[in-house]
């Protein structure tokens, strides 16, 4: 397994050169980099992210990857290609997005349809599990964040590709996100490695504020010692605010992000009339419950004080 782990990281070093060389130089890739930059981002930060165009032939990259002498069995194994037509490729036609670990390597890649893919075809497509690739323990951007969350002292945490690169270019280089799943307590681990605070900045919509509740339990199981959280307007994301020119909305929600604990009460009593203790108490449970995951006894007590305070 050590020797197949090398192995394809060596093939996922390449690839993503290759696909790289994709974006840049071929016609369909050019029709992809225009997408890119539709989108608002620019042609540093698509560089920097080491973003690539994935080849437009069913088997175009399984008969690439043979001719540069990789076998079939290590193909099957490689996370590069469909179950069920073992020489198609998962990536074929797609923007590609490739996830770079803390240590620098290619792990994983996401893959975008084409702005002119078939409608039913689903947006994004992500690397499955390899030897290389457990997407529990990985977060996009994690390679291009590191030293960034280190320096602020914080993390933010996104939907997607789109949204990291997009903070990115507006100057929040510690944006992260995890892959088409909910964020795991593996990935709060990695990143509580580099610093302790948190901002929770998911997509406006009602997929966006679950995904906010999700991770911010999460935040607090591993120890955060401070969590915000922005509200975005419903139907935006942090891309689509570079993309439609909010530059200064986003940077003013973040610049004011209130306490994520703060946001929770206000949701939780919005409905509540001040005078009915009963209620009151009924809609106190989940925030007990929140305040029961929290490790640190002194930050157990004030959140008690102000869940008392409300
Ligand atoms: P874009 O801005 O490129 O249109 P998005 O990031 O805004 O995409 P969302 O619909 O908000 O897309 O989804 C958030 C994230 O969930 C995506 O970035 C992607 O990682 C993941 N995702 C979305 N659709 C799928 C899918 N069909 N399969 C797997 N993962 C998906
Ligand atoms: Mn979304
Ligand atoms: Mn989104
Ligand atoms: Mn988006």
């Amino acid at each position: 397994e050590i020797l197949q782990r090398k192995t394809l990281q060596e093939l996922y070093q390449r690839l993503t050169k290759s696909f790289e060389h994709l974006l840049w130089h071929s016609a369909r890739g050019q029709e992809a980099l225009a997408y890119l930059y539709k989108r608002g981002l620019s042609e540093e930060n698509i560089r920097t992210f080491r973003v690539g165009y994935g080849m437009s032939g069913y088997q175009e990259l399984y008969q690439f990857l043979l001719k540069r002498g990789y076998s079939e069995p290590f193909l099957a194994e490689s996370g590069l290609f469909s179950k069920k037509h073992p020489m198609y490729s998962i990536f074929r036609d797609r923007i590609i997005f490739p996830l770079i670990n803390s240590a620098g390597e290619v792990v994983a890649y996401s893959g975008r349809a084409m702005p002119d893919a078939k409608a039913d075809a689903p947006k994004y497509i992500n690397s499955p599990e390899t030897v290389l690739f457990s997407k529990r323990k990985e977060l996009y951007g994690m390679g291009q964040a590191k030293e960034s969350i280190r320096k602020e002292e914080q993390f933010i945490l996104c939907e997607g590709a789109m949204d990291v690169m997009a903070l990115h270019q507006m100057g929040y280089t510690q944006a992260v996100a995890p892959l088409g799943s909910a964020f795991t307590l593996e990935q709060a681990e990695l990143v509580r490695r580099f610093a302790s605070s948190a901002l929770l900045l998911m997509d406006g919509d009602a997929a966006g504020q679950k995904a906010i509740h999700q991770s911010a339990m999460i935040c607090e199981e591993s120890g955060v010692s401070s969590l915000r959280a922005v509200r975005l307007p419903a139907n935006k994301d942090p891309s689509e605010c570079l993309e439609y020119g909010q530059v200064d909305l986003l940077t003013k929600s973040i610049k004011h992000a209130s306490l994520y604990f703060d946001f929770l009460l206000q949701e939780q009593f919005k409905e509540i009339p001040k005078d009915n203790i009963d209620q009151q108490m009924r809609a106190s449970l989940p925030i007990f419950k929140y305040i029961s995951i929290v490790p640190s006894p002194v930050r157990r007590e004030s959140y008690l004080k102000m869940l008392a305070g409300k």
